[in-house]
């Protein structure tokens, strides 16, 4: 189906015209496609490392080198090490050592404690392992420092606390073929032995900066979202930033964590410019506190079949699965749901017809979220501006309350930039369309780095065997079995968006990715391997599956404003954050891998 081709699904019932909404998806994505793609970003080093600094750890910290050796090394203590971690615990893994360049275990939740940093995934989906630790979220959507308390409650269930490295980072990996050992080297001059390695770095770890020129030259306060400056701004998570009070706040972007301070800004700074270059779609969150009489009736089992229910509507079915109820029911499901109903009420559509009733249904979804703008803001050229017009999973859907509201307060001016960005950065403030805004302190909620190859973002090179690193390996794409080794690095696991099964409920592609490795290196154990690797052939097999699965999803990533998601427009690059995943799902994907670890050969791996 061409981008405008005419739906052959009946789309009379619609109160707008699908084709006119679609030129305009069109046109906006065309005024925001940049030749430079990722490269229009920056890393935040040299000039700009102050944007890295950690706020939440005391300055100073010392240790003794290691020169040591432990059985199992992972790397991050963010839910991807943790759920890793807990996994080998429960294989009986004793000697398990983390390295974490933060103060503390959370990652994610670690770093991004700006006002209002709160989930946008269900808390009784997103949570992991919830029933291991008997714990129920205070609410349906969870603020970040009760999903960072959960995070410190699984490294002390599971004992992960006993042999860690906080506040280091590591430099390089190298395999040692004669003693088929890893060595990692760290910043605080490190050099400890592993048998296996687990890489879990993290997707949104590196703040990633503007290519804005005279960036270095402001001479106000200035910081990044993912390393809020409380002892500037006054306050905590929950808001009452009172150091705000006399202040000209500027803050650089409109994403999901914008959207969730922006609202503090508003109500505490004397004055608040957002400079928006694209508007998120907002919904509506409708938050509120656990029924415990819900909670009470819950059944020994609730939490894996809620989240397996959860990706399975948000995602499609396998076919080994049946239909169910959708439990969570929430925005991440409406527009599933609505093509489902479409399609049951039209028997013997073709597959052709169910993509095009999945458009109509994103269409009807995302003018409601339009709509609810027009309902909200008060000002007609400030709604205008804020209204999303691209398809719903282009971008990362954001919901709230109060965000829309916060642009009906006069302290607060939306600074639209027409998708051009921000033109200029002066000593004193922001120049837009040849006006400079003053101002005394400069926010950049401009996200993470997640266009550039994965050993840029992991901020290490692996060194193989026979000296091969994986920077070059993984040059043009990354290369593994079921995205989690790769041939050349024996040993050694990834866990993350790598050739995967993409879910927006991250923990739980975590969790089984978790389970997955822990498996195979429990086996590996059991079997006597001092080496674990695909072989060429299987590897081969996996990365001819992605190229055939990937392009579906390229496909819907070539209709889209750029964002990171769609990695900056460069649709193809296969280095990117959701190109070169497993197209068919993540159900589809878990599927895969649990069928594999069952057939009990494992299957694809040399074990030496
Ligand atoms: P994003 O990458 O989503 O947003 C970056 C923002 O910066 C965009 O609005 C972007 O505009 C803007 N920007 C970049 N360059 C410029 C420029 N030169 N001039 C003006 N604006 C610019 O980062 P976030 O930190 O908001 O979110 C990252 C991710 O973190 C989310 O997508 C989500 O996955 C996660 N998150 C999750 C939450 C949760 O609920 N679980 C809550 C918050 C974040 P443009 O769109 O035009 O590129």
């Amino acid at each position: 189906m061409t981008e405008l081709q005419k739906y052959s699904v009946d789309t009379s019932h619609l109160d707008f015209d699908p084709d006119e909404v679609r030129r305009k998806y069109i046109q906006e994505r065309d005024k925001r496609i940049r030749d430079d793609g990722f490269g229009q970003y920056q890393h935040a080093t040299g000039e700009l490392a102050g944007f890295m600094e950690d706020h939440y750890v005391e300055p100073g910290f010392t240790r003794d080198a290691l020169n040591d050796e432990v059985e199992v090394l992972i790397i991050g203590g963010g839910f991807g090490g943790l759920l890793a971690g807990a996994q080998l615990r429960k294989a009986g893994i004793e000697k398990i050592r983390y390295v974490e360049k933060a103060g503390d275990f959370g990652g994610t939740w670690y770093w991004n404690r700006y006002p209002g940093a709160q989930c946008d995934v269900e808390s009784f989906v997103y949570f992991p392992l919830l029933e291991e630790l008997d714990y129920i979220p205070k609410e349906r959507y969870s603020h970040a420092p009760e999903i960072l308390d959960h995070s410190i409650a699984i490294a002390k269930k599971y004992d992960l606390y006993r042999d860690t490295c906080f506040q280091t980072e590591v430099t390089e990996l190298r395999w040692d073929e004669p003693s088929k050992l890893w060595t990692i080297y760290t910043d605080r001059d490190d050099k400890i032995k592993a048998h296996y390695v687990v890489m879990a770095n993290g997707v949104l770890t590196r703040p990633k900066l503007p290519g804005i020129p005279g960036i270095t030259s402001f001479k106000g306060h200035t910081f990044h979202t993912s390393r809020w400056d409380y002892d500037y701004t006054g306050g905590s998570c929950e808001g009452g930033l009172s150091g705000l009070a006399d202040k000209r706040v500027g803050i650089i972007g409109t994403g999901a964590t914008a959207v969730q301070c922006i609202p503090h800004l508003g109500k505490d700074a004397k004055q608040l410019f957002v400079f928006q270059r694209t508007p998120s779609s907002v919904d509506v969150r409708n938050n509120a506190p656990t029924d415990p009489e819900w909670a009470a009736k819950l059944e020994p089992g609730w939490h894996k079949e809620r989240v397996e229910n959860f990706s399975l509507t948000v995602s499609g079915r396998p076919k080994k699965s049946k239909p169910g109820k959708d439990q969570v029911s929430d925005g991440w499901t409406d527009v599933a749901n609505e093509a489902e109903k479409m399609a049951r009420e039209k028997p013997k559509t073709t597959p052709e017809q169910k993509k095009e009733l999945l458009e109509v249904a994103d269409l009807k979804k995302m003018e409601e979220i339009r709509h609810r703008v027009s309902s909200i803001v008060k000002d007609e050229e400030t709604a205008d501006a804020l209204k999303a017009y691209y398809w719903q999973f282009c971008k990362r859907p954001c919901f709230h309350d109060d965000y829309l509201q916060t642009y009906n307060l006069p302290n607060v001016n939306l600074i639209d930039t027409h998708g051009d960005g921000v033109e200029r950065i002066t000593p004193k403030g922001v120049i837009i369309d040849g006006q400079e805004y003053e101002l005394d302190c400069l926010i950049f909620g401009t996200g993470f780095e997640l266009g550039s190859s994965y050993t840029s973002r992991s901020g290490y090179d692996v060194i193989g065997r026979d000296g091969i690193a994986l920077s070059e390996k993984w040059a043009d794409r990354p290369s593994t079995l079921h995205g989690i080794a790769s041939r050349g690095f024996p040993n050694c696991f990834f866990l993350g968006y790598i050739q995967t099964g993409v879910s927006p409920n991250f923990t739980h592609m975590l969790g089984e990715q978790a389970q997955h490795l822990a498996y195979v290196i429990n086996e590996g154990r059991k079997r006597g391997a001092k080496t674990i690797e695909p072989t060429q052939e299987a590897e081969d097999a996996w990365v001819n599956v992605i190229e055939r699965t990937a392009e579906s999803v390229e496909r819907h990533f070539a209709k889209c404003t750029p964002g990171y998601y769609s990695n900056e427009g460069e649709v193809g690059n296969r280095n990117g954050f959701m190109n070169g995943q497993y197209g068919g799902g993540p159900a589809q994907f878990f599927q895969i891998i649990e069928d594999w670890r069952e057939e009990g050969s494992l299957k694809g791996l040399e074990i030496k």
